[in-house]
């Protein structure tokens, strides 16, 4: 067993959800109504090991839409398409040091990674561009079912309804990028911008995306089904870039005092992996100025203290 002690994991992790309960800092996210509307004090944690042991609290069977989660697996399928070197012809792999919608390319023109809106919008770009938008959007969500193992992965009509009609930056990154010829040959961009949408819309619950950061933290494997969904080097890529910058700009803060791998989302929805060990899902929709849950990073710094899954923690 990973976790040899997994009662004594469940003790920890529901003394930390206590905790935390109270807290009340932050604000919903409320640029589209339907994200303004959910409930602030929801909290959820889910957790699912690498060997299948799992745990959750709280408002862990609550669905929310993914959000910013769904780049780290957008650029994964990517990367499983074309290999990384035709992937990061299109995008690159360092931080921005920007806000995540920042008007800004590198100095090849080209987003700076894939985990912040405009690189996202790049990988969705790169995702069977010859196939039907309905194909396209199935290969996405099912891809999402099978790293969810049989948890909930549903699509939210509504939020991808105003995500599009709220779109005037994700439209001028859009054509930012078009300007300097970033996109493959043969994009539409009305296309891809509206995939990304639709990506940003599908909805899971913390339960099934614990096991989502499972199989990431699993090197791509689902350890529920067994079922190999992306090479152990997509995973390894996918890992080191939101190790980087899956945190927003508090990316190299987090690397440094949480020193995990984790991808965050506006609807404050936060996916933890700790590789080889397990994955984390914690959901709060509160989130402070950069974006990001702020119980979901509170969660973070508890979860360290306690245990040693900072990555330099055995040295
Ligand atoms: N749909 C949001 C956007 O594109 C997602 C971004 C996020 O979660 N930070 O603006």
């Amino acid at each position: 067993l990973v976790i040899p002690d997994f009662a004594a994991l469940r003790t920890e992790i529901f003394a930390i959800y206590e905790g935390l309960r109270g807290v009340d800092e932050g604000q919903v996210a409320d640029y589209i109504p339907q994200l303004g509307r959910v409930d602030p004090e929801k909290f959820g944690i889910a957790l699912c090991t690498t060997d299948g042991q799992r745990f959750a609290l709280g408002d862990a069977e609550s669905v929310f839409c993914v959000q910013s989660i769904c780049k780290p697996i957008n650029y994964c399928l990517a990367l499983e398409q074309h290999g990384a070197e035709q992937v990061h012809r299109h995008v690159g792999r360092e931080p921005s040091g920007r806000g995540f919608n920042e008007l800004t390319l590198n100095n090849e023109g080209l987003p700076h990674n894939p985990m912040i809106n405009s690189g996202a919008i790049m990988c969705c770009s790169l995702l069977r561009p010859s196939c039907e938008m309905a194909d396209r959007f199935d290969h996405v969500a099912e891809t999402w079912r099978r790293l969810a193992g049989g948890g909930a992965v549903g699509f939210n009509n509504a939020v991808y309804l105003s995500e599009r009609r709220t779109a005037d930056r994700n439209f001028a990154l859009g054509y930012f990028m078009r300007e300097h010829r970033a996109f493959p040959d043969g994009t539409d961009l009305t296309e891809t911008l509206e995939f990304y949408f639709q990506c940003c819309s599908i909805e899971v619950d913390a339960r099934s995306l614990s096991v989502v950061a499972a199989s990431l933290a699993n090197g791509g494997v689902n350890p529920l089904t067994r079922e190999r969904i992306f090479s152990a080097d997509t995973v390894r890529k996918c890992l080191s870039l939101m190790s980087s910058c899956g945190m927003y700009d508090y990316s190299g803060e987090f690397a440094f005092a949480i020193g995990l791998p984790a991808k965050s989302g506006v609807s404050g929805g936060l996916m933890i992996v700790v590789p080889g060990v397990l994955g984390i899902c914690v959901w709060s929709p509160r989130l402070d100025a950069l974006g990001n849950s702020v119980r979901g990073v509170a969660f973070c710094k508890e979860l360290v203290n306690r245990f040693n899954f900072h990555v330099y923690d055995t040295l």
